[in-house]
């Protein structure tokens, strides 16, 4: 049996004429970590969005595994993009939490608006994952109320009470202080290794290194490179990911 969770097949993007992806594959099996990396605007967002339907591709085939395969040569129904959209859940580089509701508000709300799960179930859950990433004692907290890397982490324990298949993070750190960086990169790490499937958009290097199972290296729209973090990270083939690598090390 595959374990293969996702197959992304030439997946192209654009916006206007500024074409953004032209042409990315993407396999992500299960319990995977794969990391984006790359310049800025090199397209790894606009991947990482697509994987689930925020943002549609103009050409391409995306399956996860159990849903539909999509081809973006034709137009994408809103039944599959549901489908597509349910399989995984996004950190984003702002928390976006609801300001007027507390902590725990803020994690049951998904599970119990979206996906119908009973009020007493989510909050169970709820609280099963605040208290894992060491925040119990806030869930009658307001996100104001809360530093930037505590909100980063109610934002991933909302993903996280989604259930989804897959969890997408996008920058998930590059809009903290430095000093709380560490404590957002610790529970992805932990999430990692208890089996979670992620893919990363990151900045962060020794993260990625350490963390990611494999690393693709984005530059203008393609895979200029990928393979294991030991490989991209210690002896890149290309020039490109060499000079990327050099500026940020
Ligand atoms: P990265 O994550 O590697 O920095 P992005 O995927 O965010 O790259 O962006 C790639 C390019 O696409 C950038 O030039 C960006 O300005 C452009 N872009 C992204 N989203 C949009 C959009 N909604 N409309 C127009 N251009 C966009």
């Amino acid at each position: 049996m595959s374990d293969t969770l996702l197959t992304a097949r030439g997946i192209r993007k654009a916006f206007g004429d500024h074409e953004v992806l032209r042409g990315v594959d993407l396999d992500v099996r299960r319990g995977q970590v794969v990391a984006l990396i790359g310049p800025s605007g090199s397209g790894k967002t606009t991947m990482l969005r697509s994987l689930n339907g925020l943002e549609t591709p103009s050409a391409g085939t995306l399956e996860v595994s159990g849903g539909p395969a999509l081809d973006f040569s034709r137009p994408v129904t809103q039944r599959e993009r549901h489908a597509l959209r349910d399989r995984s859940a996004m950190v984003f580089q702002q928390h976006n939490l609801f300001p007027h509701m507390t902590v725990l508000q803020n994690v049951m709300e998904g599970p119990v608006q979206v996906r119908r799960v009973p009020r007493a179930q989510a909050q169970q859950r709820a609280l099963e994952l605040l208290d894992r990433v060491g925040l119990a004692d806030k869930r009658d907290a307001y996100p104001r109320q809360l530093s930037g890397g505590q909100q980063q982490r109610v934002g991933i324990v909302r993903a996280l009470a989604l259930s989804p298949d897959l969890l997408l993070f996008d920058e998930p750190t590059s809009a903290l202080d430095p000093e709380l960086v560490g404590e957002v990169l610790t529970v992805m790490k932990e999430l990692a290794e208890e089996g979670w499937t992620m893919v990363v958009v990151t900045h962060e290097l020794s993260f990625a290194r350490a963390v990611a199972d494999e690393v693709l290296f984005l530059d203008g729209g393609v895979v200029l490179e990928r393979g294991a973090p030991a490989q991209i990270f210690s002896a890149p083939r290309e020039e490109r990911t060499r000079q990327f690598l050099h500026r940020l090390l």
